[in-house]
């Protein structure tokens, strides 16, 4: 019997990838080429929508600690991360391009894993279903959710331009990351004086917007980690340099001093000819968002290869409708995963898909379905989903304050997580040891 995988996202490539690998037949059906989403731009597999980070490599962090879980668990993603990685100070970014395409070759090379090019539009009735269909989930099926559960959420979500590297003007550049933390040219530099800062302040500030089509206009909800750098900025003329362009652990080396804002540019690809805007992910219009970021100095010349987007973002309210295992109260045979399910983020949807993957293994083979501890990450996240007592469901990303408190908790803030995370791993190789069998 073959297992039923919608959507060829970073969730449902790591659950058909768990599904092959224990031996059981998949059917994956993504609606691309045919359908694209309005954030998704190829017909690659395992598309990175916005930034191409995913975010911090030391395990001692929440974000570390939940892709070395990943690891643990032979994570199909991690493995294609691994593969295309690009320089970024402490922060694991790869090369969009690059990363998708291994993510697709290794779908399409995987023998028991069958491609259907499709958009679903109802719920599969019979068999065993994963539903991964991400916070752009197509129109008919989010419809048919929605009559089927309910309570279904929109939000925003926002990216952020990519320039050329050699349209940036290196004159006004220095290379440096943050506290000297990664290599020393992993991110381009653009500082500004308070001149400077104040005429882009002000053009960005009253620069227009491009008219939201399908969103609730009237009650936005902004996804706090990608929120609209014009969004941001309209909190307080001070709001950026504590935020995206924060000078804070960088020294102009032309000066000596600390600039009054800084925004860094990232290698968008491994080659190093593109470059995107950390933090600016925006909904100007495209004119706008050329005008406006071009007064700063580095980028007068800029040639914009991507303008930002603002798109809608949908998830369910899971404590009323998922469990801890990814699976429905109400039918045990289907699963969602992914940035659908309320986990927030890249590497937190393909973590879920890898549950989602094999419980609906254990199920077909009739086994009790696994939810690791909550004292890892994992468990953590899978927990907070299906937790009955969260009132007002928001979408969750990886963090250390959804672990459980810690017996013995260091006052220092690097012990204190390097604790959570070596609890966790630890507590992770217990559970896969009794459980699965594994890393024996
Ligand atoms: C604009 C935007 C920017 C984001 N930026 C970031 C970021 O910078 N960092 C971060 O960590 N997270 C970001 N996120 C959040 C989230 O991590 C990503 O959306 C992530 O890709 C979610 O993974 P997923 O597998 O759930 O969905 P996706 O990766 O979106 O995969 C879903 C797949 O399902 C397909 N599909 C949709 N409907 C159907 C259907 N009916 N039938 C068949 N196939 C279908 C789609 O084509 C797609 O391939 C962003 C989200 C959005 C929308």
């Amino acid at each position: 019997m073959k297992i039923n995988v919608i959507g060829a996202g970073l969730a449902g490539c790591e659950a058909a990838m768990q599904i092959a690998s224990a031996g059981i037949p998949v059917r994956l059906y993504e609606m691309k080429p045919n359908k694209k989403s309005p954030a998704h731009k190829t017909n690659y597999f395992g598309e990175l929508v916005c930034s191409n980070s995913l975010k911090a490599m030391r395990v001692e962090s929440a974000a570390g600690l939940l892709k070395e879980e990943m690891r643990r668990l032979n994570s199909f993603l991690m493995q294609c991360a691994d593969k295309c990685q690009v320089p970024a100070g402490g922060a694991l970014a790869v090369d969009r391009e690059k990363f998708a395409q291994l993510v697709t070759e290794g779908i399409q090379s995987q023998p028991l894993i069958e491609v259907v090019s499709e958009e679903i539009t109802a719920i599969p009735e019979s068999g065993i279903t994963v539903i991964a269909t991400g916070p752009l989930t197509s129109d008919a099926l989010a419809k048919a959710i929605e009559e089927r559960f309910g309570d279904s959420l929109s939000f925003f979500d926002a990216a952020a331009p990519i320039v050329t590297a050699e349209s940036i003007d290196m004159e006004y550049t220095f290379t440096a990351s943050r506290y000297e933390r990664g290599g020393e040219d992993d991110y381009i530099n653009c500082p500004m004086n308070k001149e400077e800062y104040e005429r882009f302040y002000n053009a960005l500030v009253s620069a227009e917007r491009a008219p939201l089509h399908d969103f609730d206009v009237s009650n936005p909800k902004v996804y706090e980690g990608c929120m609209p750098v014009e969004v941001m900025a309209q909190r307080g003329e001070g709001t950026l340099r504590f935020g995206p362009m924060k000078p804070v652990g960088l020294i102009d080396p032309k000066t000596g001093h600390r600039p009054w804002a800084v925004l860094q540019l990232r290698k968008e690809n491994a080659a190093g000819t593109m470059y995107n805007l950390v933090g600016f992910q925006t909904n100007l219009k495209f004119p706008e968002q050329k005008r406006v970021f071009s007064l700063i100095p580095a980028l007068h010349n800029a040639d914009f290869v991507r303008y930002g987007v603002m798109h809608r973002n949908t998830f369910l309210c899971s404590p009323k409708i998922l469990n801890a295992d990814f699976s429905v109260k109400e039918n045990k045979n289907l699963f969602f995963a992914g940035q659908i399910t309320g986990v927030e983020g890249y590497m937190e949807s393909a973590a879920s898909g890898i549950l989602a993957g094999m419980n609906a293994v254990r199920v077909l083979r009739g086994q009790p379905t696994l939810v690791f501890p909550a004292d890892t990450m994992m468990g953590a996240l899978s927990r907070y989903i299906a937790d009955p007592t969260v009132k007002k469901f928001q979408p969750m990303g990886a963090n250390l304050g959804i672990l459980p408190e810690l017996e013995k908790r260091p006052r220092d803030k690097r012990e204190r997580a390097a604790a959570y995370a070596y609890r966790a791993l630890a507590s992770q190789e217990i559970y896969i040891k009794e459980q699965l069998g594994m890393g024996e």
